[in-house]
């Protein structure tokens, strides 16, 4: 039988939770938020778990554990990824619901946040076992997800295949197609042009924007990337194409480095042939841990969370760290990483070029008109440089880091749309 879930251990504490609530507290204080408000904005609004079968390939069933949060809709409908993961818990699809909430005020989008999850190996799955999961669990969170509801979108191992399952099964119960019902669809279904690189692309630009305000060119910028999946091979390939010197990269089984920059679109080769990155002939093996702590301009951590911790972080050589993957430095990291100088943008601004365009695919879906790349670049753009500059200046103005000063931002945009509304009744 294809074991193709952990068993759930319930209560075990998310470091990504925990990180969560820690930064809402912090900015709380800072705002000094009501009391009441503070406490709504720290609990989901709604969680669902789901337990379903699936048929294997061997004919056995297999029951699947899966969660879908709605952190708060205060400013729209929710909005957030559905990740297939090993590791996926309550809690910690939870914490990525919240950021997903402060990442929306952030760049002031209608929306509020959520985040889903399956507790699944998908690399030992097939692709009729993968559908089939996509299927039932969509049907299982059906009494949540849709267009004027809840609309979610690809994160850790979903890609815009697994949307369009999402998307036709819904579709199937309402009768009629909803392509708004996702994003991240292929562009044949509804997709927007620019939203696969969407991520990456928009961690590339905050890169740039942060070397220009170090006051070092990004042209000639050493740029070390953690995680070749979508957001990271990505970034690889923007920067590289935008002459930063990428030496090093990862995935899940280890990494390459080569000082003198790496043959980028030979390294896409190389993965796409043996399904790593390790063992490309260009470069020394590395593993993550080290690769971490490389030399470099620009760290880019884009792919799991906690990643730089109190354990690792006097040891980062980083000028800055771009957080493209949600959560990947703890608090007390955060704290190590300021008390040393190192320039920090956080996940909520570096990775949110992903949920702009999504915005723009479900605006482009609703009204059944469709744009150009071009016109999906450019005003994903001209949102995330002006996120940065408001970033920038609310930290300044708060004598405060770049985390602080967007989250800052974006729990006040939602704490004023609660006032906004009253409190129902
Ligand atoms: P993905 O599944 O496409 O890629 C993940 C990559 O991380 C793969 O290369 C995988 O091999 C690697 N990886 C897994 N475990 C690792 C480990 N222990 N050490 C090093 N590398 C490891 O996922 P993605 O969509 O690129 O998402 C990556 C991160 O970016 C996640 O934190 C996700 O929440 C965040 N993010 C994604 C999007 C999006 O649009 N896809 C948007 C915003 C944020």
């Amino acid at each position: 039988m294809t074991v193709a879930e952990r068993p759930a251990t319930g209560g075990r504490p998310s470091s990504a939770y925990q990180t969560a609530l820690e930064q809402l507290d912090l900015v709380a204080e800072h705002l000094q938020l009501e009391p009441g408000v503070h406490e709504l904005l720290r609990h989901a609004k709604r969680e669902l778990t789901v337990s379903f079968p699936v048929k294997m390939d061997d004919g056995s069933l297999h029951v699947f554990r899966g969660y879908r949060v709605q952190h708060n809709t205060s400013l729209g409908p929710s909005k957030g990824g559905v990740r297939y993961h090993p590791e996926v818990r309550l809690e910690e699809v939870r914490a990525l619901a919240m950021w997903m909430t402060w990442k929306c005020g952030l760049v002031n989008l209608p929306y509020g946040g959520a985040k889903g999850g399956v507790t699944c190996d998908p690399a030992r799955m097939s692709q009729r076992e993968l559908e089939g999961l996509t299927r039932r669990f969509t049907t299982e969170i059906s009494v949540l997800i849709g267009p004027e509801s809840d609309i979610p979108a690809p994160d850790l191992n979903t890609n815009p295949q697994i949307m369009a399952w999402m998307m036709d099964t819904y579709s199937m119960h309402r009768g009629y197609t909803v392509p708004a019902v996702v994003t991240g669809k292929p562009i044949g279904i509804g997709g927007s042009q620019g939203r696969v690189e969407a991520t990456g692309r928009g961690v590339t630009i905050i890169a740039r924007e942060a070397a220009l305000h170090l006051g070092f060119p990004f042209t000639e910028a050493a740029v070390v990337i953690q995680g070749f999946g979508n957001v990271g091979s990505v970034a690889a390939r923007l920067m590289n194409a935008a002459g930063a010197r990428v030496i090093a990269v990862s995935d899940q089984n280890g990494g390459v480095v080569n000082t003198a920059g790496l043959d980028i679109p030979a390294v896409f080769q190389h993965s796409e042939r043996t399904g790593s990155v390790v063992g490309f002939p260009g470069g020394e093996r590395v593993s993550n841990a080290e690769l971490l702590e490389l030399p470099c301009e620009i760290l880019v951590p884009a792919a799991l969370d906690s990643q730089i911790t109190e354990k690792n972080a006097d040891r980062i050589r980083a000028r800055g760290v771009v957080e493209a993957a949600n959560g990947p430095t703890t608090p007390a990291a955060d704290r190590i990483l300021g008390d040393r100088g190192i320039y920090l943008v956080p996940d909520i601004l570096a990775n949110a070029g992903g949920v702009i365009v999504s915005y723009f695919e479900w605006v482009q879906d609703l009204q059944a008109f469709f744009w150009t790349e071009a016109e999906v670049n450019a005003k994903m753009e001209q949102i995330l440089t002006s996120a940065f500059q408001q970033t920038v200046a609310t930290a300044a103005q708060h004598d405060t880091n770049l985390r602080l000063g967007a989250l800052i931002i974006g729990v006040s945009r939602v704490a004023q749309a609660t006032r906004l509304r009253g409190i129902y009744p």
